[in-house]
């Protein structure tokens, strides 16, 4: 590699930028134009065609940024979840999914799949073995979500990547958790990646909006059922989106430095029972984790001693809010049980280990004295008022 190989905050900052000839201005200039000329030029470029010149800007950033040679930006996660899906499943095909899976794509599976005549199987469990018990002589995807939500389990990259090689099939993971910052599944051999741009990419919780990454090759593929189904970005938040990733490995690495600092501080709070995060030297899969990932994230959960009501604990905090959806500058906590798992039965949600006390916490940039403080407050003022 050359000695001027780019760095992680040159990426972020200047990779698909749009150079302003005209007026020499900074920044990338924003083209909202739906018509564009058709003749005499090398790409005839339309909105729903992913091909503007801020969407075929960006998609170069978030493709240096995933290690692919191509990318395609979408108007959600879901919008990248079931175009993808879609352009490598057709009726009588078979997909893997891990049984730990975002709700949405969940539901986008349960609900959708049998109109296509599509089949697929959730797994039991998150091992190796888990996916190849559920493997069938029509399966043609293995879908993955690494690390997990809400209880941050570590799924084996390369493992998953050999397991689908050596049957000629695809592996796609859900990145969203990590970020590109702390963890490129290319790298292990995973064919795509896909984001929740609404998370980490955005970063500001302003923006809906989705990716995905692989070769030029597999996003051909995808291209081709997109621009029918029609989930492209308006340029506008493609242009928001640009801005937001300048500082997304700022962003995220001084989340996950706070992340770290935070989990040990739950870890030997006396009103912490259980705290889940891979890097922690107490998380199960941590060696692995620590394999696979340049960081471990900056999303934690954890359980308060049993006698402090976890809600009545959110509603103690000042400074985190307890809010849904994840990932940006500002942290914010949420209950599983009462939101992305609301819909399970008490009893499947004891079997996938969601209690009610499970809290989701997804750290921000705020200066991690400042949420320590907060917590603690938060947990004094439960007790007090349980007593009370
Ligand atoms: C939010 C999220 C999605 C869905 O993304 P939208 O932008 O809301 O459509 C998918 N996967 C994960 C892990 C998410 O957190």
């Amino acid at each position: 590699m050359s000695k001027n190989k780019l760095g992680l905050n040159t990426i972020c900052a200047h990779i698909g930028e749009i150079k302003d000839e005209q007026f020499k201005g900074a920044i990338s200039p924003i083209y909202l134009s739906t018509s564009y000329a058709f003749d005499n030029v090398d790409v005839k470029r339309y909105p729903r065609y992913f091909n503007t010149p801020n969407q075929e800007y960006l998609a170069k950033k978030i493709a240096a940024l995933e290690h692919t040679e191509a990318a395609l930006i979408f108007a959600s996660g879901m919008a990248a979840i079931s175009h993808m899906f879609l352009a490598f499943l057709k009726q009588g095909d078979h997909i893997v999914v891990q049984n730990t899976l975002y709700g949405g794509t969940s539901n986008f599976i349960r609900e959708e799949f049998h109109k296509y005549g599509i089949e697929y199987t959730f797994t039991n469990g998150y091992a190796v073995s888990d996916f190849e018990a559920a493997m069938q002589p029509n399966t043609k995807v293995i879908h993955i979500e690494t690390p997990s939500n809400p209880l941050l389990t570590i799924t084996d990259l390369k493992a998953i990547a050999d397991l689908a090689k050596s049957k000629d099939i695809i592996s796609t993971i859900d990145n969203t958790f990590a970020s590109p910052i702390n963890q490129n599944p290319i790298d292990f051999g995973i064919d795509i990646v896909m984001h929740s741009a609404t998370k980490y990419l955005g970063g500001h919780s302003d923006i809906l909006a989705g990716t995905v990454a692989s070769t030029q090759e597999h996003i051909d593929r995808i291209w081709n059922v997109s621009k029918n189904l029609g989930g492209s970005l308006s340029d506008m938040t493609v242009w928001m989106l640009e801005r937001s990733m300048k500082t997304l490995a700022l962003r995220v690495k001084a989340q996950t430095k706070n992340a770290r600092k935070l989990a040990k501080f739950l870890e030997q709070h006396n009103d912490v029972s259980k705290v889940y995060y891979p890097g922690l030297k107490s998380h199960p899969e941590h060696q692995l984790a620590k394999r696979q990932m340049h960081g471990f994230g900056a999303m934690l959960s954890f359980e308060l001693i049993e006698g402090i009501d976890a809600m009545r604990f959110l509603k103690q905090l000042n400074l985190i809010k307890p809010s849904m959806s994840l990932a940006g500058v500002e942290s914010t906590m949420l209950l599983p049980s009462e939101t992305s798992h609301a819909l399970l039965s008490q009893e499947q949600r004891d079997a996938v280990g969601i209690s009610n006390r499970l809290i989701r916490f997804s750290v921000g940039i705020e200066t991690v004295k400042n949420l320590k403080y907060d917590i603690e407050q938060a947990i004094i003022n439960t007790k007090t008022e349980s007593f009370a």
